[in-house]
């Protein structure tokens, strides 16, 4: 290991201790050249994963693509960015499993999907009929009824407080 100090070649190794639950090995280096000390990080190359399209073509995994697909699907709702990338996140360990170099986006897209619906009922369907688009028109139809049925359940929750509140007022006169 080359020294970052004076570029001298050979360094040699102090300490060296896991980290992050030992997916990373850091080491207290020495160099021989100008003794001075520095610190290297070694970590796994993860395995590549590539992604397999409708239409057969392979690519490799990419994350700011996923990412891209959430974001536009939550365009001017009240989703953190935080959020957005912790559910990048959980997928991509989702689909990064040892011993499967492939994915379908089919499979990435469910995952997104099951995830965002818990998020965001709006960015939810947005992605879900962009997503299933050349699949399925009627299970988003479906979806869409499920989820109205679900705000008419709670606004009929919500219009009782006001019927509560205005036989008090009524009270009060
Ligand atoms: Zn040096």
């Amino acid at each position: 290991m080359r020294c970052p100090l004076c570029g001298h070649e050979d360094s040699k190794v102090l300490d060296s201790r896991p980290m992050l639950e030992g997916r990373s090995i850091r080491r207290r280096r020495e160099c021989l050249g100008c003794s001075r000390r520095f610190t290297t990080y070694e970590r796994a190359d993860p395995s590549p994963l590539m992604v397999v399209k409708r239409d057969g073509r392979r690519e490799p995994f990419d994350r700011s693509k996923v990412l891209g697909g959430v974001i536009r699907a939550c365009g001017k709702r009240p989703v953190s960015v935080e959020a957005m990338d912790a559910l990048v996140e959980e997928v991509e360990r989702e689909v990064r499993q040892p011993g499967s170099p492939e994915v379908a986006t089919a499979t990435i897209g469910d995952l997104v999907m099951e995830r965002l619906r818990r998020l965001d009922d709006v960015a939810y369907v947005r992605f879900a009929s962009e997503y299933r688009r050349f699949r399925d028109v009627d299970s988003i139809a479906e979806e869409i009824e499920t989820l109205k049925e679900r705000k008419r359940r709670e606004n009929a929750l919500r219009d009782q407080v006001p019927l509560i509140s205005l036989t008090d007022s009524q009270i009060a006169r």
